[in-house]
């Protein structure tokens, strides 16, 4: 292994021996992922001389006494020095040639390369848990054989055995085809010709070498299909019937003649011993049906493409003019029917048989937006989130393997759904940090990914967004402009995913809500101000009529807040004393659970929790008090000075149960409150037309982290809440209260202006080569030994500075040192956007970490992620 011209002395360990075939480059050995449980690392096997295997085949390998499934990784013309030759064991079998299409193989050692993550991390990440040992190896006759039996059949000889043909065969393989050809389809499970026939891998090779059979994988089936009772209509309503049966009738035919028996007995109130007399009179069939274990949502009513207004109709043709892979950015402010256009840019496709992929931030968040798709194509949508439980993942990943034409909508990981026959991949809300993953590895952004796979599968990609991130408007315009184009340097694969792809890029606006509907004002409350003036309330006076008014006028509206919890933090007014974690460094949150519960603190990193002390553990005071506004803390106060005012808490306390979500936003749509009360949540997606108020009760919170995407965040969150206002036939109006009132940010969110943001913000970052100006890579180190870490964190900063070509930031501790007991470093790198740093092989660094178990500056005990363009560097 070698290190990019990189020194880190403190890891050296004995380099390997020469190797005595290092003239012969001649693949000679396979490294395998196999599908066995608890062994998760990479196996090497010999090549066998007469198989081709390529990485992304399916093989049959030896492991211990059995015989498993296994992917090729790649192959090797050298061996590592611990592994003795002799012991190495030969691949039996290709059972699945080419099973991971190339475009898709290559996406996947994409992400590996450019997110210094070994392979195998990539594709559990890629597949559902349990596939390969869902597969199953079948041997069959091959068509030859079947053809020329048939044959013989036909011509009334008497069975002239293909076997007296064919002198050489062994007489393994002679029990075997014997087997076969016994059996109608010739065709059986490979497990089971293991068990009749002694030594079968043998004589299933002699077979298929001479082309008598041939070897293939099952496509996966669920172990134990899920059945339910489905009733079904087949009589038409006849007199003879008794009116409650002609009811029952009645309701399955506005169904559509079809519906699940246990539903059907809900909404009729009925038995099934009724349903039982009209099966025996012949009204009805009751029958088991598979169930698909896809996630099931309520049957919603046929919604058909809108007519379209010039902005919308001009991105349409835009986007449907696209030939092959093209980025485009959709900026459309909110309201402005950006999903309409999603909806019409798909429908054709599905016609030409091809597939959609639509990526959202959180699933739980926008069921509006799966039921708008839902309504529209039907059961041709698919949802795929990793909070599906395994069987329905399972079972969604095998439909979209079918290769029909579908919709699927998911969060991140779906980036990586196997749709054969891709034609369009949309980000919606692309600004969203939830599309990139903090940890584990790979700490992948779903938006790269897909504009590798947009790219690898000649696909457009469409990113929409009211904010896009800086990101994506200046890679844009910048090619828009023709500015700049980076070409991919074709045989170095380094600096291939490293460059994004050279493409056609195309900015397309929807400048104007539906209907010319105007974006709310927004008001700008100083609290300073409030203060002085007496107001101790945490709502100005401004918002507390205009909850007043809703109170009054049953009027509907959304209240954020940056923060869920009670309080941000609980001290001693005596002595200053902070209540925190005993885990990590962070101060504990009153969650307040009921009238007359016990008072709880609770930590928001570890969920530690302690009830609430009556006296200060530091002085014994009893003056401990409150700081900060969360959910429950404005709830409280609504419910004193509004009695009458109804609302529903929408946030991560309130939203946790499955489905919880749905429920909440039903109620809500349903009028049942005059006020949602909530979180980040609020501003995702949400199309709620009589919204008319917006008020964000404290927007400091959101403007002063200590984060270079602070501001870019503030600006995102508070222009898609205010967004939330007016979207109907009512106007809106949108309160913001802050101490900064004269914050950029606040005068941008106020002016609906993300021109002047992005201008005054991208100044700052170009000054400090901060994305997208520049690129970051964060390592982040962690362990529970507070100097081990702080000392390796040291090193690896050591050996780092000797290399040219990036800025080394730390290192440092994390802004919250300590979670959950561990102790946190981190180090940023910084380099320009086109130059390819040397980096040593991260791979390598953490074998040394490892390894050099006696020294104590590398201990066992650090563990190292390397986050590339990492959003949280807090
Ligand atoms: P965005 O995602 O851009 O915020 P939406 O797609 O949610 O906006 O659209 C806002 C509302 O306008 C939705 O209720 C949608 O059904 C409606 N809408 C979109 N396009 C049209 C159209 N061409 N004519 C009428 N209503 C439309
Ligand atoms: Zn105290
Ligand atoms: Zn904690």
């Amino acid at each position: 292994m070698y290190i990019n011209g990189i020194n880190l002395p403190n890891f050296m360990v004995a380099e390997p021996g020469e190797s005595y075939q290092s003239n012969e480059n001649v693949n000679r050995w396979v490294e395998v992922l196999v599908d066995c449980p608890g062994n998760s690392g990479l196996f090497t096997y010999r090549l066998p001389i007469h198989l081709e295997i390529k990485p992304g085949d399916i093989l049959s390998v030896p492991f211990g006494a059995q015989q498993l499934g296994a992917i090729a990784i790649r192959l090797l013309s050298e061996l590592n020095v611990d592994l003795p030759p002799e012991k190495i064991r030969e691949v039996e079998d290709i059972v699945s040639k080419g099973f991971f299409k190339s475009a898709y193989w290559e996406l996947l050692n994409r992400v590996a390369a450019y997110y210094y993550t070994p392979l195998i991390q990539v594709i559990r990440v890629a597949l559902p848990p349990g596939l390969l040992g869902r597969s199953q190896r079948r041997i069959r006759l091959s068509r030859r054989v079947q053809d020329q039996e048939t044959k013989t059949q036909k011509d009334k000889f008497s069975p002239p055995q293909l076997l007296s043909s064919l002198p050489f065969v062994s007489p393994t393989a002679q029990q075997i085809l014997g087997l076969l050809q016994a059996q109608s389809a010739g065709d059986y499970s490979f497990a089971y010709l293991q068990q009749k026939v002694k030594s079968a891998y043998r004589g299933v090779r002699e077979l298929l070498r001479l082309g008598l059979v041939e070897s293939y994988l099952e496509p996966p089936r669920a172990t134990q299909p899920k059945l339910q009772k489905a009733v079904t209509l087949i009589g038409t309503i006849d007199p003879d019937l008794t009116i409650r049966q002609r009811e029952i009738l009645e309701v399955l035919r506005r169904r559509g003649g079809e519906v699940w028996q246990k539903e059907l007995l809900q909404i009729c109130n009925a038995s099934s011993s009724i349903l039982k007399t009209m099966a025996e009179k012949g009204y009805i069939v009751i029958e088991e049906r598979e169930v698909l274990r896809t996630e099931q949502s309520p049957a919603l009513a046929q919604d058909y493409p809108k007519s379209l207004n010039a902005a919308q109709a001009n991105a349409l043709a835009s986007i449907q003019a696209l030939d092959g892979f093209a980025q485009v950015l959709l900026h459309g402010i909110t309201g402005s029917g950006k999903t309409e256009v999603y909806l019409q840019a798909i429908a054709p496709l599905l016609k030409e048989g091809k597939s959609a992929l639509v990526l959202v931030p959180e699933i739980g968040l926008t069921p509006q937006l799966t039921d708008r798709f839902r309504a529209r194509f039907g059961n041709k949508v698919s949802v795929y989130h990793s909070a599906l439980s395994e069987g329905e993942r399972y079972d969604t990943w095998r439909q979209m393997l079918t290769g029909e034409p579908q919709v699927v909508i998911g969060t991140r990981s779906a980036i990586f759904a196997p749709l054969p026959n891709l034609g369009l991949i949309i980000l919606d809300e692309e600004h969203d940090s939830s599309f990139k993953q903090d940890s584990p590895i790979p700490t992948y952004h779903a938006r790269t990914v897909a504009q590798w796979r947009a790219e690898l599968e000649s696909c457009p990609l469409v990113l929409g967004s009211a904010t896009p991130s800086l990101e994506s408007w200046v890679s844009v315009k910048m090619q828009e402009a023709g500015g700049r184009s980076r070409k991919s340097e074709v045989g170095s694969r380094k600096s291939e995913v490293l460059s994004p792809p050279a493409s056609p890029a195309h900015y397309l606006s929807l400048p104007e809500r539906i209907n010319s509907r105007p974006l709310p004002p927004v008001e700008v409350v100083d609290m300073r101000q409030e203060l002085q003036e007496g107001n101790r309330s945490i709502f100005s006076k401004s918002l507390q009529a205009a909850l007043q008014q809703l109170q009054e006028r049953r009027q509907q509206g959304i209240l954020f807040i940056h923060r869920r919890g009670h309080s941000t933090f609980v001290s001693c007014r005596s002595c200053g004393y902070v209540l925190e974690c005993p885990h990590c460094d962070v101060s504990l949150s009153y969650h307040h659970t009921e009238e007359g519960a016990p008072q709880l603190l609770r930590c928001h990193y570890c969920n530690y929790g302690r009830s609430h002390p009556q006296y200060c553990p530091e002085c014994s005071s009893p003056y401990l008090k409150f700081f900060g506004s969360g959910t429950q803390r404005v709830a409280q106060e609504l419910a004193r000075q509004f009695p009458q005012l109804r609302f529903i808490r929408f946030d991560s306390d309130t939203t946790r149960n499955k489905g919880a979500h749905r429920t909440l936003l039903t109620q809500f749509a349903n009028g049942e409150a005059e006020l949602l009360v909530g979180t980040q949540m609020l501003t995702k997606g949400l199309d709620l037309p009589q919204v008319t108020l917006v008020g964000v009760v404290a927007a400091d919170g959101l403007l002063h982290l200590s984060d270079y995407r602070a501001s870019e965040r503030a600006f995102q969150t508070l222009t898609q809440v205010a967004g939330r206002a007016g979207r109907g036939d009512d106007p809106g109006r949108v309160i913001v209260q802050t101490y900064t009132p004269e914050h950029s940010v606040i005068e941008a969110v106020q002016g609906h202006d993300y021109q002047s943001f992005s201008q005054t913000e991208l100044e700052q970052r170009q000054a400090l080569n901060y994305p997208p100006y520049g690129r970051l890579i964060l390592l982040r180190l962690s362990s529970l030994d507070p100097i081990q870490v702080q000392n390796t964190a040291q090193t690896i900063a050591t050996a780092l500075s000797t290399n040219e070509g990036f800025e080394i930031l730390g290192p440092a501790p994390a802004s919250i040192v300590r979670v959950a007991n561990r102790y946190r470093w981190q180090i940023l790198l910084k380099f320009a956007p086109d130059a390819l740093p040397q980096l040593p092989d991260w791979e390598e660094v953490r074998r040394r970490i490892a390894a050099c178990r006696e020294t104590s500056l590398c201990p066992p005990s650090v563990s190292l992620t390397i986050d590339v363009d990492p959003l949280n560097i807090m």
